[in-house]
């Protein structure tokens, strides 16, 4: 504690830690005594990490009860561990790890939750209700985002049960290798799409009539009344006639859709997928915990939760191993992690690539840091199932869904699995939110809440100060999940119109 000050200037996570992270608004000023005695030998920013304790060059610095790298040089009690002092540790080896050896953790069954939902033929749930329009191929990017303004200014106004409309715009469909083996990936991100529950069933595809990948493609086998128009179909005389057939064959969809009506659902419905993007130093000890306990609320309740973001869980994977329910789905993590291992080195890059710059401003020494910080998102719930990226849910429970790191993409790809709903922390800030679905933004630190206060939706930045606990905000969270999944709640990002491209992954060449 400095002087008079009534909240610990520091939070140390773990018992054998030897670092703590400074989370006074500025930063902590040379001088400054902690609790444990310790005296800062010079000033340490917000954020970032102090050492408890000499550090000798090559001991191992702690957090969260783990190592996140070694002391490049020596370290003195009080000091300021900048970036360059730490060296990153070696991956742990994936031959090694242990599988499904955790038991679940006791928990009850968390019953009497619901959310007001669109429910759909096929039992999923949906938290929208939009018209989405499919695209087989990129040239069609324009006219699809025309007809979108058109509906939305024309037709949607008669329809007032439908939320939105939008353009499912990509860059793939032509001049790429699509037989190429990794093509599998965004062809099945695409299918998959249109089947994201808050598009109702109804399918409506727009292609050229050249393309790669053909349009009928993205028709799902059980679609009915699904509709798929080509650009070049010689019955379209000039772009009028092309946007007045498009426009015809959305009124289709629209009265179907128009007649969906929220019903109560039970919590067990919701699929949520969580992420972070902007990380800071507080990420791990704030708003992904929280994050974290708000997804054990809704497992317990008998929900569906997915986490992403390989390159930010590979240097953590010993602590999930242990959490796959069964050794099977151990093994399919660990492919998921050998597959980009792969996938990284045939491009030439390494995981430092990661974490950017901002996070390391923010006080994040390396990617092994921003891993530990990045999985306690996943809770503390068994892992059920592994998901190939683009790959549809089909369990009940923690999955884990692979996906990049990139915001965009892991939206994207989670979008395809088939979220409904997502939670998205940042410390440092991004305005992000998807058109799809809505993001819930939640701030780690109370100086972004404040600064971005209409643009974040929660702030758990309180727990670093000691005005609320995980606990507490994880069931703000829960409840304002509900709220949100609901309709009774806009998210921040659906309030101000804020809404990013759709990014596919697409590992293979383009030709
Ligand atoms: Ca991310």
């Amino acid at each position: 504690m400095t002087g008079t000050a009534e909240r610990a200037p520091v939070i140390r996570v773990g018992d054998k830690d030897n670092v703590a992270i400074a989370v006074a608004p500025g930063g902590l000023p040379a001088g400054t005594r902690l609790d444990d005695g310790t005296v800062l030998t010079e000033n340490v920013p917000f954020g970032h990490k102090v050492a408890l304790g000499d550090i000798e060059a090559g001991q191992p610095i702690v957090r969260y009860g783990e190592v996140i790298g070694t002391a490049a040089g020596p370290i003195r009690c009080g000091g300021w561990i900048r970036e360059s002092a730490v060296r990153l540790p070696e991956p742990p080896a994936l031959s090694e790890l242990p599988l499904a050896t955790r038991p679940a953790p006791a928990t009850e069954p968390l019953e009497g939750y619901t959310f007001e939902g669109y429910r759909n033929a096929d039992g999923t749930v949906g938290t929208k209700n939009v018209l989405a329009i499919a695209t087989s191929v990129q040239c069609v990017a324009g006219v699809a985002d025309h007809v979108a303004g058109r509906i939305r200014r024309e037709l949607l106004p008669r329809y007032p049960n439908v939320d939105d409309v939008v353009a499912l715009n990509h860059t793939y469909g032509c001049g790429v290798a699509i037989n190429a083996p990794a093509a599998v990936v965004p062809i099945r991100t695409l299918q998959n799409l249109v089947r994201n529950p808050n598009f109702g069933g109804e399918v409506m595809v727009i292609g050229l009539g050249c393309e790669k990948l053909l349009p009928q493609t993205l028709m799902p086998a059980e679609a009915e009344g699904g509709s798929l128009l080509s650009l070049q179909d010689p019955a379209f005389t000039g772009f009028g006639a092309m946007v007045d057939g498009i426009m015809e064959t959305a009124e289709r969809h629209l009265e179907r859709l128009n007649g969906r009506r929220r019903q109560t659902c039970p919590a067990a419905d919701l699929v949520v997928g969580v992420q972070c993007g902007g990380s800071d130093a507080f990420s791990g000890v704030t708003a992904n915990p929280a994050v974290g306990f708000a997804a054990d609320l809704i497992v317990r309740a008998g929900g569906s939760v997915m986490f992403s973001e390989v390159t930010e869980v590979r240097d953590a994977i010993h602590l999930l191993t242990p959490r796959a329910a069964d050794a099977e789905v151990g093994r399919a993590l660990l492919r998921e992690m050998a597959w980009y291992d792969d996938y990284l080195q045939l491009g030439g890059a390494d995981r430092s690539a990661n974490p950017s710059p901002g996070n390391k401003t923010g006080g994040l020494s390396n990617v092994v840091e921003k891993a530990l910080g990045s999985i306690v998102k996943s809770g503390t719930s068994p892992i059920v199932d592994v998901l190939a990226p683009g790959e549809r849910i089909r369990r009940r429970g923690l999955t884990f869904a692979a996906t990049p790191a990139s915001d965009f993409i892991c939206g994207t790809l989670q979008l395809a699995s088939g979220m409904t709903l997502q939670v998205f922390t940042t410390g440092r800030g991004t305005p992000y939110g998807l058109a799809m679905a809505p993001v819930i933004k939640v701030a780690t630190n109370s100086v972004l809440a404040t600064r971005w206060h209409d643009l974040m939706d929660l702030d758990a930045g309180r727990i670093a100060t000691g005005e609320a606990s995980i606990a507490d905000v994880g069931w703000e969270l829960f409840h304002l999940i509900l709220d949100v999944a609901s309709g009774r709640k806009q998210a921040a990002a659906d309030k101000l119109g804020l809404h990013n491209a759709l990014v596919l992954f697409n590992p293979a060449p383009v030709t």
